[in-house]
């Protein structure tokens, strides 16, 4: 860990290996209990009023790559709503807390992505508590790996789906119509958009469906000033991972075949969204940013 994002440190080096013992929870999984517990940036992200009074609405919040946003965000001068499963209030309450520290409003939302209408409610929520929406973080996933797609349920590969992409199209299409020209949507697509896993079939098909989707609702919005990218981390140190996202056999090497050798840590993803959520980026629409360790991607 370095002093803060703009002190440099060898890539390679830093936050050394995570070194993680084999550890299972169930979905939707606590940072709370992650060992190691992962870094969202709490003891170094800071700000400098990139998105001063900026309202943004964030799924999957509560943690991992999620909560490093909402902090990122909140200390660049963003109020923030927060979406997440009800069983992760602990998670969520810290994270809202850190929120208020920075100065900001943090509105906590519980709910399931998997649902239409709490979608819809989420948005109606954070156009009343926070008077407007100006930044769309569709974050929030599912993934659950498979090692043979016969065994592969009917039952998971729609959660997958309704979680990854339908709720990113409900929350989506329910924004724009309070989204005004200088807003911006960022959607969390992942690296399994360009190199599928044998094991994860199902969650890499949703994150190429997320990679299209943001390409051409960019080219469709881009127009009305409203900008459309994503993000697609690697390998990241989350409780997405310790909740049958990889075989626990694979999570004390986790990361280690990147090019710099080690799994992210949800921090080093905020500065991605900070980018492509204020106006720095003002001329880059339909932008897929890897970070990634190094894994080359089309
Ligand atoms: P995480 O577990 O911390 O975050 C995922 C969040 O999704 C959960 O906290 C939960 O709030 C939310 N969620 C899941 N199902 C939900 C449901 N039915 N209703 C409401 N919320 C629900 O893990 P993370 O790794 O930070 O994941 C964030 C995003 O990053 C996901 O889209 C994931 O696919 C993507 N991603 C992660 C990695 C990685 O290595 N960790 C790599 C590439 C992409
Ligand atoms: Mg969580």
């Amino acid at each position: 860990m370095s002093k803060d994002q703009y002190t440099v440190a060898d890539p390679t080096k830093l936050y050394g290996d995570i070194d993680a013992p084999k550890q299972e929870q169930p979905e939707p999984g606590l940072d709370a209990k992650l060992q190691p517990r992962a870094d969202h940036g709490e003891n170094t992200y800071r700000g400098t009023g990139r998105l001063k009074g900026r309202k943004a609405l964030i799924t999957g919040a509560d943690s991992g790559i999620g909560a490093a946003v909402a902090i990122a965000f909140a200390r660049e001068g963003a109020d923030v709503v927060l979406s997440y499963l009800p069983d992760e209030e602990p998670d969520a309450r810290r994270i809202a807390g850190l929120i208020e520290d920075a100065g900001r409003i943090a509105v906590t939302a519980p709910g399931d992505l998997r649902d239409d209408s709490y979608c819809r409610e989420l948005v109606a929520k954070a156009v009343d508590e926070l008077g407007g929406i100006d930044i769309v973080v569709n974050n929030g996933g599912k993934q659950v790996f498979n090692e043979d797609l016969t065994t592969l349920s009917d039952e998971q590969f729609d959660d997958t789906f309704k979680t990854n992409v339908y709720a990113m199209f409900w929350i989506t299409k329910a924004a724009l119509p309070h989204l005004k020209p200088g807003a911006t949507i960022i959607n969390t697509t992942s690296i399994q958009a360009y190199s599928p896993s044998e094991i994860l079939v199902d969650y890499a098909a949703t994150k190429a469906t997320i990679n299209a989707f943001t390409k051409g609702l960019a080219k469709q919005l881009a127009p009305k000033g409203i900008r459309v990218n994503a993000v697609a981390p690697g390998p990241i140190w989350t409780p997405l991972q310790v909740t049958e996202g990889q075989p626990q056999e694979k999570i004390a090497e986790f990361g280690e075949n990147t090019p710099l050798g080690r799994a992210g840590q949800p921090a080093e993803l905020a500065p991605a969204y900070v980018f492509l959520a204020s106006a720095e980026s003002s001329y880059v629409v339909g932008e897929t940013l890897n970070v990634n360790g190094g894994m080359p991607t089309p």
